[in-house]
């Protein structure tokens, strides 16, 4: 526990298993200084600073842009990749499923080479906005290439990972875009998958296999789903 008394900072363990440090020394209640590395059992370790609110806030929007990709305000790979590692975690400790839908928008190039770049990057806004409009807050998305996207589904198998991609890929194909004054109209394709469908219940290998099932939608045709 963190107090704060006279205008000072102390530290207290309550009594715990496997015990609060700092260095190297075991303590029960101990002055807080700037800067301290506090040390909690064998494998956690947290500095304490004092920061100003303002200073605080710099720091949370430092955070926050070092997590988010700057053109379409979703996740990036980096950040994205740490997710899948702890909702891995998450999901073997409670033993819950977890569903993964890759996504690539179809024939993207095109729209480049039509309307041009600026016009290509407020399509792939739309397009981020609009999957991210359509998950639960409890859902990770992420843009992990230039117009690719990700999503972690906590708790869902291989089936409701297929119904949300092709609820986002119906809402896609009909969603009302408009880039510099002309209207674009895009399509996606997805694959999904689940862990539980993985050989060795890893992160790279549940993303490969949905990377099939979207290699497979792609030429089955494009503006489609596959899973499984
Ligand atoms: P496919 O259906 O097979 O996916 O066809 P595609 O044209 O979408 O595939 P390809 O991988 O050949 O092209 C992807 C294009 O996406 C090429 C690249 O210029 C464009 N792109 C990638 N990142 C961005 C970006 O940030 N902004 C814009 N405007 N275009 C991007
Ligand atoms: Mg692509
Ligand atoms: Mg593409």
């Amino acid at each position: 526990r963190v107090t704060l008394q006279n205008n000072e900072f102390w530290l207290e363990d309550l009594g715990s298993r496997n015990g609060t440090f700092i260095d190297g020394k075991r303590l029960e209640r101990k002055h807080l200084q700037d800067g301290v590395l506090i040390q909690v059992g064998l494998h956690a370790s947290f500095r304490f600073t004092v920061v100003s609110a303002r200073q605080e806030k710099l720091l949370r929007e430092l955070y926050e842009s070092s997590t988010r990709d700057a053109l379409t305000g979703l996740y990036n790979r980096r950040h994205f990749d740490e997710r899948i590692k702890a909702e891995f975690a998450y999901a073997k400790r409670h033993q819950l499923d977890i569903g993964f839908v890759m996504i690539d928008v179809d024939f993207f190039k095109r729209v480049n080479d039509t309307h041009g770049h600026a016009a290509g990057d407020i399509v792939l806004k739309a397009v981020a906005a609009n999957l991210a409009k359509q998950l639960r807050t409890e859902d990770v998305i992420a843009r992990v290439g230039g117009e690719e996207f990700a999503i972690l589904l906590r708790g869902i198998g291989t089936d409701g990972a297929r119904k949300l991609a092709e609820r986002l890929r119906a809402n896609i194909e009909s969603l009302p875009i408009v880039a510099e004054g002309i209207p674009i109209s895009v399509t996606i394709s997805a694959g999904c998958a689940s862990l539980s469908e993985t050989e060795d219940q890893s992160p790279p290998g549940l993303q490969s296999l949905a990377d099939e099932r979207l290699y497979d939608a792609k030429h089955l045709g494009r503006n489609r789903v596959v899973a499984k």
